[in-house]
C-alpha cells in the first residue's frame, strides 16, 4: 500500500506486516517527514551488526578493541546533547489540569501546530527506521507494544538492546493490535550532497506526549531518554496514564530478588531519582558477614506493577537492557555491572584509551595501586592526561555518560526476570540523595504514611538532567519528571491501590524510605553504601517477618544501632548516629518544603496526606 502523496517513495513494507492502520500511519509520517528511504527493523543480530558498522562508517561509532571489549562500540554525542531535557518535555493533555502543576503543558492543537512545521521534511537525506518493540515479555498480558519511527540508527541499535525489538512484535500485533505510535527525529535534515555530522541534533528540542491518544513525538535530540522512546516516554509517562485508567502502577523503580540463607526469597521494588544508584542496588553483592545471602536483578530502572488474583502486587521489568551511568562504576561499587560490560556494549560519552578500550572517572578506585591511564581521548575528542585533568578539571567521561547493555549480560540476573507473570512485591523503597536531615531508613507505619513519605521525598539534582547539579528539589516517588498526569491525582492513585489491597484482605507491601547519601561534617559520605546497603535490606526483611525491632518517631519507625546486623563491618554506634539522627530544627524546615509542595498541588491533593502531615507536626511539637 502506498500513500497517494508519497510521490514514488516506497514504504518497503515487509510482507509479514499485515496491520493496515499501522501501515497507513507509517505512510502518513513518511509524507510528513520526507525521508529518502524507509527501513523496517527485523531485530536480527545480522541487522544489529550491519547498523553498527554503518555507524562506524559514519564516524558516530568507534569500534573498541576486539580482544579487550568484544563486539562493543563507543559513541560520543554532540556536547550539547548529553542528558534528558526536562524543561523541553511536555504533557499535552486536553485539559491543563490533567497535566498538573509539575508538568510542562501546551494545548494539543497548539503543540501539533508547533510541531508540524518542524517535522515537515525533518528526515530529508536520511533513512526512516521503523522500530517495532514490546515493553515486557512478548505476548505477556502485562506487556504493551510500541512502534518508533526514527531517523537515527543509533536509536535502532540501542532499542535492540533495551527492548524486545523486531519482527516477532508483528506476530503479536496481528492485523489490528494496539500499539503506541512514537515518532522521533534528530531534527537535522540533509540538503542534497550535504555531508552528515557525527552526532546530528538540533538546538530546538521537544519531547511531547499526548496522553489521551497515547502518542509520543520527540524532536531535536539523539540522546537516551529523549530519543529511546520506549523508556521514559512510553514505559513511564504514557504507561502511568494507562495504569491510572486500568488500576496498575508504572514506576521509576528497580526490582530485585533477595534470598536468605534458608532459601526464602523476597522481592523489593525501589524508586530513586536518576543517577542515585538504582543499577548498583539492583545488582548488589552481599558484603562480608552476609554469607549465604543472594541478591538477583529483575530490573534496574522501571517497574510495571499489577494486582494479581491472590491480592498481591506483581511486578515486571518492561525493559530488556540497562542504560546505566558509567562514572563511579568499578569492581568495588558494582562488580556485577562491570562484568556485564565485558562484551556487546554500546558506550556513550566515556573516554577512549590508547589501546582502544573505555575509561571513566572512578574506574580506578577499586584498587589502591591501580593507576590512571597515562593518556586517553576524552568524550569530546580531546587529549586527556592525569596532568590535564588536575590542571583544568577536564573529565575523561561526561558525568552522565552511559552504557547500553542487554540484561542477559548480567551475572546476577534473576531467573524470573523474563517471567510474563512478574514477581510478587514484599516491600517498596523510596530514596533520595540527601546529605543531611533524612535518616538512613524509615518504615511507614501504614500504607498512607508510606505514601506520604514517598510523596514528599526530596533529592539533590544530578547530571542525568540538564540544569544545575546538587540542588534539593521535591521529587515525589522519584517520578517528578515521569508522572504523565497530575501529580496530586497520582498520589490519589497510590492511595487507591493501597485501599483496594486492604479491602481484598491482602496485606499490602511495606513502604520504606532510605537515604544512602548522608554526609559528615568533613563533607564525606557517612554511610559506606553499595554492598553494605544489604544491612538495611536485612532489617527490612526482619520487619516484614515481624521479628525486627525499631523505634517509633515522628515520621515512622527506624532501627536502633542494636537492631541492625554489623557482622563484617566496622561501624560504630557513633557513626550510626551520624546517618540516622533527626534534627528537630532541620525537620521543621523540611516540613516547610512539604508544605510548599502541597501548596503547589493543593487543587487535587488527597486529604489523607494533609492529615498525615498534621500528625507529623503534632508529634514533632510534642
Ligand atoms: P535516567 O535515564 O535519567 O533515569 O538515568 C536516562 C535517560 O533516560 O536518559
Ligand atoms: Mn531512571
Amino acid at each position: 500500500m502506498n500513500h497517494p502523496a508519497m510521490q514514488g517513495l516506497n514504504l518497503n513494507t515487509p510482507s509479514y506486516v499485515k496491520h493496515a492502520r499501522l501501515i497507513a500511519w507509517v505512510a502518513d509520517m513518511a509524507v510528513l517527514c520526507k525521508p529518502d528511504t524507509i527501513y523496517w527493523c527485523d531485530g536480527s543480530n545480522a541487522e544489529y551488526l550491519r547498523l553498527c558498522q554503518q555507524l562506524v562508517d559514519a564516524g558516530t561509532f568507534k569500534k573498541l578493541n576486539e580482544t579487550k571489549r568484544p563486539n562493543s562500540f563507543l559513541a560520543n554525542s554532540d556536547p550539547s546533547d548529553v542528558a534528558r531535557v526536562e524543561d523541553r518535555t511536555f504533557i499535552c493533555s486536553a485539559n491543563k489540569e490533567d497535566a498538573g502543576p509539575t508538568n510542562n503543558w501546551m494545548a494539543p492543537a497548539e503543540m501539533r501546530a508547533t510541531l508540524h512545521p518542524l517535522f515537515d521534511g525533518c528526515m530529508k537525506g536520511r533513512t526512516m527506521y521503523v522500530v517495532p518493540f514490546s515493553m515486557g515479555p512478548l505476548g505477556s498480558p502485562i506487556a504493551h507494544i510500541g512502534i518508533e519511527l526514527s531517523d537515527s540508527p543509533y536509536v535502532g541499535v540501542n532499542m535492540k538492546i533495551m527492548t524486545r525489538m523486531g519482527r516477532a512484535v508483528f506476530d503479536v500485533l496481528g492485523d489490528d493490535g494496539e500499539f503506541v505510535p512514537c515518532v522521533h527525529t534528530v531534527g537535522a535534515p540533509l540538503a542534497e550532497g550535504q555531508k552528515d555530522v557525527k552526532w546530528p541534533c538540533n538546538k530546538t528540542k521537544y519531547i511531547v506526549h499526548y496522553p489521551e491518544t497515547r502518542e509520543i513525538w520527540s524532536y531535536g535530540s539523539g540522546y537516551g531518554g529523549n530519543a529511546l522512546l520506549g523508556k521514559k516516554c512510553f514505559a513511564l509517562r504514557i504507561a502511568s496514564n494507562m495504569g491510572r485508567d486500568e488500576g496498575w502502577l508504572a514506576e521509576h523503580m528497580l526490582i530485585l530478588g533477595v534470598t536468605n540463607p534458608e532459601g526464602k526469597k523476597y522481592h523489593v521494588a525501589a524508586a530513586f531519582p536518576s543517577a542515585c544508584g538504582k543499577t548498583n542496588f539492583s545488582m548488589l553483592v552481599p558484603p562480608a558477614g552476609f554469607e549465604g545471602w543472594k541478591v538477583t536483578t529483575i530490573g534496574d530502572d522501571i517497574a510495571w506493577i499489577k494486582p494479581g488474583k491472590d491480592g498481591r502486587l506483581y511486578a515486571i521489568n518492561p525493559e530488556a537492557g540497562y542504560f546505566g551511568v558509567a562514572p563511579g562504576t568499578n569492581m568495588l561499587t558494582n562488580p556485577n555491572c562491570l562484568k556485564s560490560l565485558d562484551h556487546d556494549v554500546i558506550f556513550t560519552n566515556v573516554g577512549l584509551t590508547d589501546d582502544g578500550d573505555v575509561w571513566w572517572e572512578g574506574m580506578e578506585q577499586d584498587a589502591p595501586d591501580r593507576a590512571l591511564p597515562a593518556h586517553l581521548i576524552d568524550w569530546q575528542g580531546k587529549d586527556w592526561t592525569p596532568q590535564i585533568a588536575k590542571e583544568t578539571g577536564a573529565k575523561a567521561a561526561h558525568p552522565n555518560s552511559r552504557f547500553t547493555v542487554a540484561a542477559t549480560n548480567n551475572p546476577a540476573l534473576d531467573p524470573a526476570w523474563d517471567d510474563p507473570a512478574g514477581v510478587p512485591i514484599d516491600a517498596f523503597i523510596f530514596g533520595g540523595r540527601r546529605s543531611n536531615t533524612v535518616p538512613l531508613v524509615t518504615e511507614g507505619r501504614n500504607w498512607v504514611e508510606g505514601v506520604y513519605a514517598a510523596a514528599t521525598m526530596g533529592s539533590e539534582t544530578t547530571a542525568a538532567i540538564t540544569g544545575q547539579v546538587g540542588v534539593v528539589r521535591r521529587d515525589p516517588f522519584a517520578m517528578l519528571a515521569f508522572a504523565g498526569y497530575n501529580m496530586a491525582d497520582y498520589f490519589q492513585h497510590w492511595l487507591n491501590v493501597g485501599k483496594k489491597l486492604e479491602a481484598s484482605g491482602a496485606k499490602p507491601p511495606k513502604i520504606f524510605t532510605a537515604n544512602w547519601f548522608r554526609k559528615g561534617e568533613d563533607g564525606k559520605f557517612a554511610w559506606p553504601g553499595y554492598g553494605e546497603n544489604m544491612r538495611v535490606l536485612k532489617w527490612m526483611i526482619d520487619r516484614i517477618e515481624g521479628k525486627g525491632h525499631g523505634v517509633d518517631h515522628f515520621t515512622g519507625v527506624s532501627p536502633r544501632y542494636e537492631d541492625m546486623t554489623w557482622k563484617g563491618l566496622d561501624f560504630s554506634a557513633e557513626q550510626f548516629k551520624a546517618v540516622t539522627s533527626m534534627d528537630k530544627a532541620a525537620w521543621l524546615k523540611e516540613l516547610e518544603l512539604h508544605a510548599e509542595l502541597f501548596k503547589q498541588l493543593e487543587h487535587h491533593l488527597p486529604k489523607e496526606l494533609k492529615e498525615t502531615k498534621a500528625a507529623i507536626e503534632q508529634r514533632l511539637a510534642a
